[in-house]
């Protein structure tokens, strides 16, 4: 069996059709597909096992526990993190960043007139918990532009770190572009000037071998339905110094260790950030769905796979006239390719690729700052795959979105 026919094997989903035609999910970058183990994990967890966690003695309690911190553990080892108490388990990146912009600036380390520095295609998860943080705070953003390949040039990024930036929060590669950015270089550059950075890695991770002990970042989030897993859980790596000087997010159960209305003591890392029943279900399948990620990240014929997938669309986009794709010509690039089409509006051609089973995304992507910038307007089409496509999804998607040009143009 060929390596993809056997990755395809454990995602049901993949058989199904749409319209009648086999699917082609190429929406990778919005959710990923689920294996069976994680399918297989959350029936048994809650036909077998379900009850709340950390807090009683019962059979089931205990199971359901286990379960959850088998999913921290899987994590630790995936990001090799130092601890597992750096790992924060939250309901995705969108709630790991607004973890860190609300305790970063309620601990007092932003104050009036400080900056956050962002790149320009941030997704708005990585812009908009900034803004409101320096809202409260009299702080303001600062941008750094990307350059005209998508990539961000080290020497203005060290420019840009004035005296008054106090953090730095970038992708480790755009939701739109796909350009895979230098984190580790870049948090070499913002460390020597003593500020600490955010890596948002919802797209990061995916496609990419992470080491948040080698890239030496202060924190990392990702989403858990991006990499296989359910959606409702993410993570939040931090490291354990920074953690311990954040104040907690939320109040509430599972978070303390004792309460009386004069007095209450946080609970130590991680449980200090964990307040409320948790999603243990969706965190338990961490772990099998990180077991699928980092089999697929480590084994060559996957990268060999991926490396004619990529070539395979980068020609089927090219032979299309008036496409241009963002970030194209960028040396390091994952699997994502967001694009316009001269005279065709991307929402038409989204929906009329559809009728062909041929799922792609359209709109401004959540980057709404980087596609203005990009197109002038407020929507592109975008294609994101996975170690699950095929080259012959890839002919299917050329030939459909052929005729969808000339069924808009005319
Ligand atoms: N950051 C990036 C780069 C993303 O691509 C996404 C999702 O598309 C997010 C953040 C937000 O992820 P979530 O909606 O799972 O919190």
């Amino acid at each position: 069996m060929r390596k993809v026919d056997e990755i395809r094997a454990l995602f049901p989903i993949l058989d199904r059709k749409v319209e009648g035609k086999d699917l082609v999910y190429f929406d990778n970058a919005a959710t990923s597909q689920r294996p069976r183990s994680v399918l297989d994990l959350q029936q048994e967890l809650c036909s077998r096992s379900n009850a709340n966690i950390h807090r009683a003695v019962h059979t089931l309690s205990m199971e359901a526990t286990e379960a959850y911190e088998k999913g921290r553990d899987a994590v630790r080892d995936f990001l090799g993190a130092e601890s597992r108490e750096e790992i924060i388990l939250t309901s995705g990146t969108t709630a790991s960043i607004n973890l860190v912009a609300h305790c970063f600036a309620a601990a007092g380390f932003l104050k009036n007139g400080d900056k956050v520095l962002l790149s320009a295609a941030e997704h708005h998860s990585n812009i908009v918990p900034w803004q409101i943080a320096c809202q409260a705070t009299g702080a303001g953003l600062k941008v750094l532009e990307v350059e005209p390949d998508g990539t961000i040039d080290l020497q203005k990024f060290s420019d840009s770190l004035t005296d008054d930036v106090k953090m730095v929060a970038v992708a480790h590669v755009s939701n739109i572009l796909g350009v895979v950015n230098p984190v580790k270089q870049m948090v070499a550059v913002a460390h020597s000037k003593g500020i600490p950075v955010l890596v948002d890695g919802a797209q990061g991770v995916t496609h990419l071998k992470v080491d948040v002990t080698d890239i030496d970042c202060d924190f990392y989030a990702f989403s858990g339905h991006k990499i296989y897993a359910p959606t409702g859980i993410g993570v939040l790596y931090g490291k354990k110094e920074w953690l311990e000087k954040l104040p907690p997010y939320m109040g509430g159960g599972d978070m303390v260790e004792s309460v009386s209305f004069e007095k209450t003591v946080y609970a130590d890392l991680p449980l200090k950030f964990e307040a409320g029943t948790a999603n243990y279900v969706a965190a338990a399948c961490l772990r099998p769905a990180l077991e699928i990620a980092g089999e697929l990240a480590s084994d060559a014929a996957v990268a060999t796979h991926e490396k004619e997938l990529m070539a395979a669309m980068e020609s089927a986009l090219g032979s299309i006239n008036g496409v241009k794709v963002a970030g194209i010509d960028a040396p390091e690039r994952i699997p994502l390719y967001s694009f316009t089409i001269e005279g065709v509006h991307p929402l038409d051609a989204a929906m009329l690729i559809d009728k062909m089973g041929v799922a792609l995304r359209s709109g401004h992507m959540c980057a709404e700052p980087i596609v203005r910038r990009l197109t002038g307007g407020s929507s592109m089409l975008r294609a994101s795959l996975m170690p699950y496509n095929t080259v012959g999804e890839v002919e299917v998607f050329a030939r459909a979105l052929a005729r969808v040009v000339i069924m808009l143009r005319q």
